[in-house]
C-alpha cells in the first residue's frame, strides 16, 4: 500500500533531518516546497523569480504559485508508491488545495506527522544550521556535526554553506509567519483523524524511532 505522508513542524523542527531517514528506508520521493523554490531561485526560472521575494524576508510564497507546483509534481509517475510532502501545505487554503489533489489523482493521505517543539528553542537552531552543498544533507553546529569534521557523512564532500533565510534577520519573521497558521494546520488534520505527534525535542536518533514506529503501524 502507497505511503502518502505529511511531515509538519515549524521551520527548524527536523522536518529535513527526519525526511531524510524516512526516504532511506521507505523510498519515497522527498517533494520539499522549500527546496523546490530554493532549486527555481539558484537556477534563475521564472517561478525562482516569482518566489525570490518572499522567501528572502520568511514570509510565505503566494499558494496559488505554490499549490501550483506541488499539483504538478504529485502528478508525476514516481510518486505512485508514495509520496513525503515536507513543509506543504502552510495554509488552509493549501491543505484544501491539497486534499482536491489527492482526490482528483486518487492518492489519499495516510498521515501527517506533526514534529513538535517549543518554538522558543528554534532561532538557535536555525542560526545554527548547515548543510552539504552536493547533496543537501543537514548539519548542526550545535546538535548534529558530521562524523569527521568537515566531510559530509552521507556522500563525503567537503563544502557546506548556510542557507539565507537562516540569519538572524530573516528567522523571527519566519518563525512568527509559521507560528500563526500552525494550530488551525493541525486541528485541521485531527479533525480528519490523521494527525500523529512527535515531540521534537529530544535527540535526532530518538525521534526518529518515534516517527519509524508511526510508519511501521500504518
Ligand atoms: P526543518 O526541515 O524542519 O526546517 P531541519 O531538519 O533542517 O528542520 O533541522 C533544523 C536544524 O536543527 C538542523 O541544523 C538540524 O541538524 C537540527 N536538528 C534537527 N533535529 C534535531 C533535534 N532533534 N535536536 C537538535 N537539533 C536538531
Ligand atoms: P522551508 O525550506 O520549508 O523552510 O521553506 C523555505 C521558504 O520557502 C519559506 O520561508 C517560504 O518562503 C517558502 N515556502 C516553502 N514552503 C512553502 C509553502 N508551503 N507555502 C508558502 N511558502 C513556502
Amino acid at each position: 500500500m502507497a505511503l502518502n505522508l505529511i511531515l509538519m513542524g515549524l521551520p527548524g523542527a527536523g522536518k529535513g533531518t527526519q525526511a531524510e531517514f524516512i526516504v532511506d528506508k521507505y523510498h519515497m520521493p522527498h517533494i520539499s516546497t522549500g527546496d523546490m523554490f530554493r532549486a527555481a531561485i539558484s537556477n534563475g526560472t521564472p517561478l525562482g523569480l516569482k518566489a525570490k521575494s518572499f522567501t528572502d524576508k520568511g514570509n510565505l510564497v503566494p499558494d496559488e504559485v505554490t499549490n501550483g507546483i506541488v499539483k504538478q509534481r504529485l502528478a508525476q509517475k514516481d510518486t505512485e508508491p508514495g509520496f513525503l510532502l515536507d513543509g506543504y501545505p502552510r495554509t488552509l487554503d493549501q491543505a484544501d488545495a491539497l486534499a482536491d489533489m489527492t482526490e482528483q489523482l486518487h492518492k489519499p493521505l495516510s498521515a501527517v506527522i506533526n514534529i513538535d517543539v517549543d518554538p522558543k528553542i528554534l532561532t538557535k537552531r536555525l542560526t545554527a544550521r548547515f548543510i552539504c552543498k552536493n547533496c543537501g544533507a543537514t548539519y548542526n553546529k550545535l546538535y548534529h556535526m558530521p562524523k569527521v569534521d568537515g566531510t559530509c557523512d552521507v556522500c563525503g564532500h567537503h563544502e557546506f554553506y548556510q542557507r539565507d533565510d537562516d540569519k538572524p534577520e530573516a528567522v523571527q519573521n519566519r518563525l512568527k509567519v509559521n507560528v500563526k497558521m500552525n494550530t488551525p494546520l493541525i486541528s485541521y488534520y485531527k479533525d480528519r483523524d490523521l494527525l500523529f505527534n512527535v515531540n521534537g525535542d529530544q535527540d535526532i536518533d530518538k525521534v526518529w524511532q518515534d516517527v519509524d514506529k508511526i510508519l511501521s503501524s500504518l
